[in-house]
């Protein structure tokens, strides 16, 4: 496979104002160049998207031809899945059997969204007034600035260009400097679909000179961001001066609330899905395990047994179950949070240490952290393979529990208790509660949070809208001239 990663500005393919190596995380080693976007390339790829949205050629299209084109774009991208798999698996170290089903999946995003371009409608509001009509009409918002991590991208891009370009906006696409070769693969697909220029641009940079740049533009109307709560606040005092509209999906401290009367050994299997999959790095990871503690020993030895038989290696391979972290510095990151919540008093019962081979793999780890409340393990969002552990005796505990964190995105509840789950998926503070299952997606349902988790809602009908903004439209159906300048109605 040969590689030539390029930004996309205005329907050209072009180098960047530099390159910068991009490494492979199972080896360490830099394996392709990526083009850089500065300030020059940011401004005129948001002026390209500007002239886009004026442009007959995207404003001019009926809301079923730009339906038709995610359709293309849809079919390109399942054709394309294992390709963009490889080159995911390569830059991220996320292994091929996750990428290439996720990628796969991704197609389908664009397709719910096609289906919803034109059924975005207005509405006639029956006035108080007998002279007067009043409709609604919804227009797009305008320029979209969409900001992604590194992580799930194919997947966290079409959860807002799905919905913007619906909706009738234009896209700059900001891929992470830490691996942006699956997103500036993926532009060649938005051109061989026929977007006329300028309606998606795809670039990639660093935090200040394109992060930064691109989310403080005076002429972006809209910043669909997802990532971590320091970039987050970032953004929001980037978007101060021209008051841009803000979306924030964050990062997460999920409970995976374990009671007793639960299928065990469903439940240890959901734990290691929630936990380990992806080496962990996931927003939505089921980070904290509450553990009723009538079945605490029994649901550790299962789990830390699973554990022991987590297929490890190069994340290319079909059979590989857990590949590396990212970066060197996640893993650094990992690594000084588990020595220091072994010194408040966490007991390691898995891992707890790097993996002893080239590129950036850590062990998967299992932390019990009971009573010790505020180990730095359950408190930091760590976006990797660490699971702390504690009990719970009561089901006010385990919701207290729950609820101790500042985030609040997603929350597992294992029981066969239906009152219970029902009692508990209401007081749980968390964006997505999944009962009896972990880590289900689909284009139909909203995904987002509550609190650090940030706010806005991708996936659903719902998060089209919020590429649009309402405009209130009166006539007024008198013939009789207006009398009294200083009295209206
Ligand atoms: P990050 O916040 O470091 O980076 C995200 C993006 O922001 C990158 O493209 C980066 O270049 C850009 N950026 C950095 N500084 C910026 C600035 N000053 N202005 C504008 N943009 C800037 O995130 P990461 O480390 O790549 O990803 C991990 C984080 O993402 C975790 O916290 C994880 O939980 C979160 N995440 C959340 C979701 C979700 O849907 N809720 C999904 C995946 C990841």
């Amino acid at each position: 496979m040969s590689f030539d990663f390029q930004l996309y500005i205005d329907g050209q393919f072009e180098p960047g104002a530099a390159t910068f190596g991009s490494v492979d995380p199972s080896t360490g080693q830099v394996w392709a160049q990526m083009p850089e976007a500065r300030t020059g390339e940011v401004n005129r790829a948001v002026a390209a998207a500007s002239r886009a949205l004026g442009e007959a050629a995207w404003s001019g299209l009926t809301a079923s031809a730009r339906g038709k084109l995610l359709y293309k774009l849809a079919d390109l991208l399942e054709k394309a899945a294992p390709r963009l798999a490889e080159i995911e698996t390569r830059d991220t170290g996320k292994i091929i059997r996750e990428t290439s089903s996720q990628i796969a999946y991704v197609a389908e995003y664009y397709r719910y969204y096609a289906g919803i371009a034109d059924k975005i409608e207005g509405s006639h509001v029956p006035v108080d007034k007998p002279d007067m009509q009043v409709w609604l009409d919804r227009q797009p918002v305008g320029v979209v600035a969409a900001i992604v991590p590194w992580n799930s991208q194919l997947f966290l891009s079409a959860v807002k260009l799905g919905p913007a370009l619906a909706a009738g906006c234009t896209v700059v696409l900001k891929a992470s400097e830490e691996a942006p070769g699956p997103l500036l693969e993926f532009a060649r697909l938005v051109h061989e679909a026929g977007f006329p220029a300028g309606v998606v641009n795809v670039i990639t940079g660093f935090g200040p000179e394109c992060g930064a740049v691109l989310s403080g533009h005076p002429d972006v109307d809209k910043v669909a961001f997802t990532g971590g709560p320091d970039t987050a606040r970032h953004i929001v005092r980037n978007t101060a001066n021209n008051l841009a509209k803000v979306s924030l999906e964050l990062g997460g401290k999920s409970p995976f609330i374990v009671f007793a009367d639960t299928d065990i050994q469903s439940a240890v299997n959901a734990q290691v899905a929630a936990i380990f999959a992806a080496s962990g790095q996931s927003c939505v990871a089921g980070s904290r395990l509450l553990i009723e503690a009538s079945v605490k020993d029994q649901f550790l030895a299962l789990l830390v047994e699973r554990v022991s038989r987590i297929r490890v290696g190069a994340p290319g391979e079909m059979e590989t179950e857990y590949g590396p972290l990212c970066t060197e510095r996640q893993r650094r990151l990992i690594q000084s949070v588990v020595e220091s919540s072994v010194r408040q008093g966490a007991k390691v019962l898995a891992g707890g240490k790097a993996i002893e081979r080239a590129g950036y793999y850590y062990a998967p780890t299992i932390l019990d952290c009971t009573g010790v409340a505020n180990a730095d393990s359950i408190t930091t969002e760590l976006f990797g393979p660490v699971l702390s552990v504690d009990t719970f005796t009561t089901e006010q505990e385990a919701i207290d529990k729950a609820n101790s964190t500042a985030y609040g995105l997603a929350a597992g509840i294992f029981t066969t208790n239906l009152t219970r789950a029902h009692r508990v998926s209401k007081r749980v503070q968390s964006g997505i509660v999944w009962i009896n299952t972990y880590r289900a997606v689909s284009p139909l349902v909203p995904f987002g949070g509550f609190g650090l988790s940030g706010h806005g809602r991708e996936g659903g009908f719902a998060a089209a809208l919020e590429y649009t903004t309402t405009k209130s439209v009166w006539l007024r159906t008198s013939d009789e001239p207006i009398s009294d300048p200083f009295v209206m109605r």
